[in-house]
């Protein structure tokens, strides 16, 4: 498996066994039964430039058989290049899993991470940019007119934003921390030209939990989402803002990430017959990673299914300081979403 072939072994946070752990806990006779596999593939040469530049692809390229470090937290070894043109692909064919019908809703498990990945820049453990490029296929391919990303990862999805955000034809949509790499995503970085008011940054302060992140997603997400009618939803699912998480200081729970997706596996199913597909990002608590990523499979395949009841719950442990947080990023995003207006 290619995507285990890439990073060092042991030292870095971006492991290998990450996805071993994963892989591991699939195979158990508990899960292993209930899934459909979708065969992953390279990104073509024509995918990739979509997002990036050809010097850069060749650049990478170039890195194949070689250790060497792309910028201060990122490494290529030998098999980088395969494993980052895989992990496009195998999201690529996830997306075509969901909107051939073939599957109701696809979760790619790959290996380099992308959210980070700029135009002609390795950042952040990222090689190419998996989400962007899945993006730009369903627009391209799909001949689609309206894609959402929604990206929960700790960090702000910085090569996400840049890749679209004179565009208006994908909503980016991240909540993340801050302060914590790269610095981006402040409230006020909303879009340009054509595409202002399709980037939506909410930066939260450390110690967010369960409570803040669907009352977001309910109450801020939601309606704009509904408005923007997307025609397929994409999700930058990272992990490192778990409780645990060695890199963050985040509280979500398994609970709470499967209470998020099944607010986005609803909003799908009102706006695109259901129409969901995940990449995965980051989450270095291995433990806690495998736990919330059991948790999201079970919410997408609806064996757990979070209620209205479960979502309230949660919400009811929003505090005074959430609420101003909220309140706060609704006053900045209600002069380009008025629907948001409706919601008070
Ligand atoms: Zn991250």
């Amino acid at each position: 498996m290619q995507y285990v072939r890439h990073g060092p072994e042991y030292g870095h946070p971006e492991s290998p066994q990450r996805l071993i752990s994963i892989y591991e806990m699939l195979d158990n006779p508990d899960m292993s039964w209930k899934f459909a596999w979708i065969d992953a593939r390279y990104a073509t040469r024509e995918e990739l430039e979509r997002v990036h530049r050809p010097s850069y692809i060749d650049y990478i390229a170039a890195t194949a058989g070689k250790t060497m470090m792309l910028d201060p937290d990122t490494v290529a070894t030998a098999e980088t290049y395969d494993a980052a043109r895989r992990a496009a692909g195998g999201f690529i064919n996830a997306v075509d899993s969901v909107v051939s019908g073939e599957t109701d809703n696809a979760f790619a498990l790959v290996r380099p991470p992308g959210h980070h990945a700029q135009a002609a820049e390795a950042a952040g453990f990222c090689i190419f940019n998996n989400i962007a490029i899945g993006a730009r296929h369903a627009l391209a391919r799909h001949r689609m007119k309206r894609v959402l990303i929604v990206d929960w990862d700790l960090h702000h999805g910085n090569g996400t934003q840049e890749a679209f955000y004179e565009d208006r034809q994908v909503l980016y949509f991240s909540a993340h921390q801050s302060p914590a790499y790269p610095g981006t995503g402040g409230l006020t970085e909303m879009g340009k030209g054509l595409g202002l008011g399709y980037t939506l940054n909410v930066p939260l302060i450390p110690g967010a939990g369960d409570a803040l992140y669907v009352s977001l997603f309910r109450d801020i997400l939601s309606p704009i989402a509904l408005a923007f009618r997307p025609e397929i939803i994409l999700v930058s699912a990272g992990f490192d803002n778990y409780v645990g998480d060695p890199l963050g200081a985040m509280e979500v729970t398994p609970e709470g990430f499967a209470c998020m997706t099944r607010i986005l596996l609803d909003l799908a199913d009102q706006c695109c017959g259901g129409r969901l597909a995940a990449t995965l990002e980051g989450g270095y608590n291995i433990q806690g990673l495998t736990k919330s990523v059991r948790a999201m499979l079970l919410e997408l395949l609806g064996e757990t299914r979070m209620t209205e009841e479960t979502l309230i719950g949660m919400v009811a442990g929003t505090d005074e300081k959430a609420s101003r947080v909220i309140g706060r990023v609704r006053e900045q995003f209600e002069p380009y979403w008025p629907v948001l207006r409706n919601e008070r």
